[in-house]
């Protein structure tokens, strides 16, 4: 089956062999190869493909007679995929099975002798998550314009190297980057294809889930500013340590997300000087929270705020907090979300529907063009690690499935 050997051909390339994770970061040698592999997957496949303004990739399976991209009156693309990138240490699945989905797909629908009648797109995201640059979806919101170039150009890696110059030394024009809405405006439905980050389809005992809305979520960071002292001759009485409100704001997040049903978490810490004997100066600290609705979203950060400046005036520390980023809830476009139900029940595909708590390009893309997702079965809900899996047969379900949906939106 196409599937192995394109997933085959794809594992080694950005694996650590110590973690046995994945560092595949935008504009890298790991990246360049991932681009390679995707050119040639696509040439084999004999697809048109093209580099966006934005670096983004695309692959087009253009139909018979199709007189080409920008004719008048043509009808618009439907587009899969999503992105080849990782996280430090991420696993194999989250975004590369979109992207070879994708392909696999293509290669079932002409197995079955359909051709397209729009042009059918296969799409992989640049910089999606952020772990070179910070910003998630770098290549979907300068595509979409939901990011401004030049604040695009200037975010650097923890190397101080900024995306113009890492673009740049991949052979890829910085001064060209920023909203594509021509591009965007020929495509007519995105469906994204993606791993499963939680467990939820393992407990419903079903292979395949199509996406409902991607919960809101945002960044918070908490500066704790205290005075240095010594740890053997200060007395506790006499300290102000910051160290103490942060922990007391973890065990508040932790406490807030599981009363309101919402997810809160702080996986990223510094504590300067950063001395073993010594009481802190400062500690820096960023909450993660995600909640079903704006309002939880709302309540359950009040609530670890609250908690963070009444034990910081109970420490005599100093607490200033605010938002770095907040994004709202995406609801998958309804009419796509049905139409994607209907074909997958004409199959006999069972696909339960399911909220995530992870950001997507495809809830970048929403706001601009009608998306939808499709969810594979991840046993563990494991994601962003090493461990994060997804069965050989669970995979040929997804790309069953993908293929089901594109022919019904690209073939008829
Ligand atoms: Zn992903």
């Amino acid at each position: 089956m196409s599937f192995a050997t394109l997933w085959e051909s794809l594992l080694p390339i950005g694996r650590d062999g110590l973690s046995g994770g994945y560092r595949r970061f935008s504009w890298t040698p790991e990246d360049a190869a991932c681009r390679a592999w995707f050119t040639r997957a696509a040439a084999e496949r004999d697809l048109r493909v093209l580099t966006d303004n934005n670096g983004n990739l695309w692959a087009w399976w253009d139909p018979p007679g199709w007189p080409g991209p920008g004719a008048p009156g043509g009808s618009k693309a439907v587009v899969t995929g999503s992105h080849l990138d990782s996280v430090p240490d991420g696993g194999a699945f989250d975004g590369p099975l979109g992207v070879v989905s994708a392909f696999a797909a293509v290669d079932l629908l002409r197995e079955r002798g359909f051709l397209p009648v729009r042009p059918l797109g296969i799409a992989a995201f640049s910089e999606e998550e952020g772990g070179r640059f910070g910003v998630a979806c770098l290549g979907s919101r300068l595509l979409a314009g939901a990011i401004e170039p030049g604040r695009a150009r200037a975010l650097a890696d923890t190397a101080g190297v900024t995306l113009a110059e890492a673009m740049a030394a991949a052979g890829h024009d910085p001064d060209g980057i920023g909203p594509d809405d021509g591009l965007l405006a020929a495509v007519g439905a995105y469906v994204e294809l993606h791993i499963e980050q939680g467990r939820a389809l393992a407990d419903l005992g079903a292979a395949i889930a199509i996406g409902e809305q991607i919960w809101p979520h945002g960044r918070w960071r908490l500066d704790f500013t205290g005075r240095p002292d010594h740890a053997g001759t200060a007395t506790l009485a006499d300290r102000h340590d910051p160290m103490l409100p942060f922990a007391a704001a973890v065990l508040a997040a932790r406490k807030a997300a599981a009363a309101h049903g919402a997810r809160a978490t702080v996986g990223k810490v510094t504590a300067e000087p950063g001395a073993v004997n010594a009481v802190s100066a400062r500690v820096s600290a960023w909450l993660d929270a995600r909640g079903p609705d704006e309002r939880t979203l709302q309540t359950v950060v009040g609530e670890v705020l609250a908690a963070a400046r009444e034990a910081a005036a109970g420490h005599g520390v100093q607490l200033a907090a605010g938002p770095e980023s907040v994004t709202p809830a995406v609801v998958f476009d309804q009419d796509l979300r049905e139409r994607l139900a209907s074909s997958l029940a004409e199959q006999g595909i069972p696909a339960p529907l399911l909220p995530t708590g992870a950001g997507h390009d495809a809830g970048v893309l929403a706001a601009r063009v009608p998306t939808a997702m499709l969810f594979v079965r991840n046993p563990t809900g494991v994601s962003h690690s090493p461990a994060e899996h997804a069965e050989p047969a669970d995979c040929a379900a997804g790309v069953r499935a993908l293929a089901t949906v594109l022919e019904d939106l690209a073939c008829r």
